[in-house]
């Protein structure tokens, strides 16, 4: 990988130094953090990178941990503008998966040494998928038990915005981490890429309500949306902050052709893929003790993409585990990578990834950040009442 260095101006300061300065500070604010999503030049790109890669060894360690991600259906009942599996997209070919099949996915999961799961799918809030995820959520966590994982694989559900006691059900079955992003926390940038019963207000609701439950809770954004401002992304990190996010995921935007939001004008994909790195360091700067996935989208784009995640401050990895056949019908977006490999095929390449990026994978743990864990200890510290 050919990341830049920092050259010099004249021979004398370096370029990036007041870059060095910003990145190296504890409490960015907003103005600093538009500052670092604005850099351009190589070299203050470099300098940024270079001090969230180490603000993630000093904070999360070396380790990279893999979280097997299940497509478990592309049935939706909501209509975003910018999601190839938006309801009125015809051109899907609709599938849910059995919990047989969700069960084969987790135990070869649990054979290749990960040691969590994500279970994704359209957002439906029917009966019988809730009472599918229920079942499968409870069939893994007994049937994938082993001597080097004594308590199953964890489990992250990313199934969209659901009722309080959904989710509680979902809790108790076993889940103990959920995905739901907010994608831009502009609520007028929100309003446009959604339709009117979709609200900024009732995802904040949703995110609330996770974190009462017990769930550790991840969010994140798109990254390039039509009209989205920095300011916005800068934005996008003190919501995080505040809302005490314990993993963030989240990708550049990548227009899809049978959506409404396919043909707006979006930046360069050298440009959106830039963003996207600076999004994940300046992610990284400001929160420091986070878990931040690095994440296929970004691999859309560019090739190396996800190993560039790794080196601007990510610490998770979503290998691909859906069955072969239902990957293509998975489109959020055009260019989706790994649509022929098999589940083998996308280990032995993800551990090389891995190893380029100079990282070692985190095998048989459920990887929880360490924010996550501090503020378990902290309410375990509390005297209880
Ligand atoms: N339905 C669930 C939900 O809404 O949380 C989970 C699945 S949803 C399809 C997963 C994520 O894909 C969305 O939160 C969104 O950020 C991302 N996504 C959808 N369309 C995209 C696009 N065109 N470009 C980039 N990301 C996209």
């Amino acid at each position: 990988m050919n990341f830049c260095t920092p050259t010099t101006r004249k021979g004398s300061r370096p370029v990036s130094e007041d870059f060095a300065n910003l990145a190296a500070r504890k409490d960015l604010s907003r103005e600093d953090l538009v500052r670092i999503l604005g850099a351009t030049e190589p070299a203050d790109v470099e300098t940024i990178r270079a001090e969230a890669e180490r603000v993630l060894l000093e904070n999360c360690g070396n380790g990279v941990y893999l979280r097997g991600l299940v497509e478990a259906s592309n049935a939706c009942a909501c209509d975003c503008l910018y999601c190839g599996i938006r309801k009125s997209n015809r051109n899907v070919h609709r599938y849910t998966l059995t919990a047989d099949d969700i069960l084969a996915c987790a135990r070869q999961c649990a054979d290749y040494g990960y040691g969590s799961m994500v279970i994704q799918s359209g957002e439906r809030a029917d009966k019988k998928f809730i009472d599918l995820v229920e079942t499968a959520v409870k069939r893994i966590k007994a049937e994938t038990r082993t001597d080097k994982q004594p308590d199953g694989l964890g489990i992250t559900l990313c199934i969209g915005q659901q009722s309080r006691s959904t989710y509680k059900r979902l809790f108790d079955a076993g889940a103990h981490r959920y995905l739901l992003r907010i994608e831009t926390t502009n609520p007028a940038l929100f309003a446009k890429i959604h339709p009117s019963d979709q609200t900024f207000e009732s995802r904040v609701e949703c995110l609330g309500m996770l974190r009462d439950i017990g769930y550790q809770v991840g969010t994140g954004v798109m990254i390039g949306l039509p009209g989205q401002t920095l300011e916005d992304l800068a934005d996008d990190i003190l919501f995080f902050a505040e809302y005490d996010i314990d993993m963030i995921g989240m990708g550049p935007f990548i227009p899809h052709p049978d959506t409404p939001l396919g043909d707006e004008p979006v930046l360069d994909v050298p440009d959106r893929v830039r963003l996207a790195l600076l999004m994940i360091a300046a992610t990284r700067l400001k929160l420091r003790d986070v878990n931040i996935a690095s994440t296929t989208a970004l691999q859309a784009l560019d090739p190396v993409g996800r190993e560039k995640g790794l080196k601007f401050g990510a610490n998770v990895i979503m290998p691909q585990m859906s069955p072969t056949d239902v990957r293509q019908d998975y489109q959020l977006y055009p260019g989706k990578p790994c649509l022929d490999e098999n589940a083998k095929e996308c280990q032995s390449c993800l551990n090389m990834r891995i190893e380029f990026a100079g990282r070692t994978i985190g095998l048989y743990a459920w990887g929880d950040s360490l924010h996550a864990r501090k503020r378990r200890e902290n309410a375990d510290d509390k005297p209880k009442d």
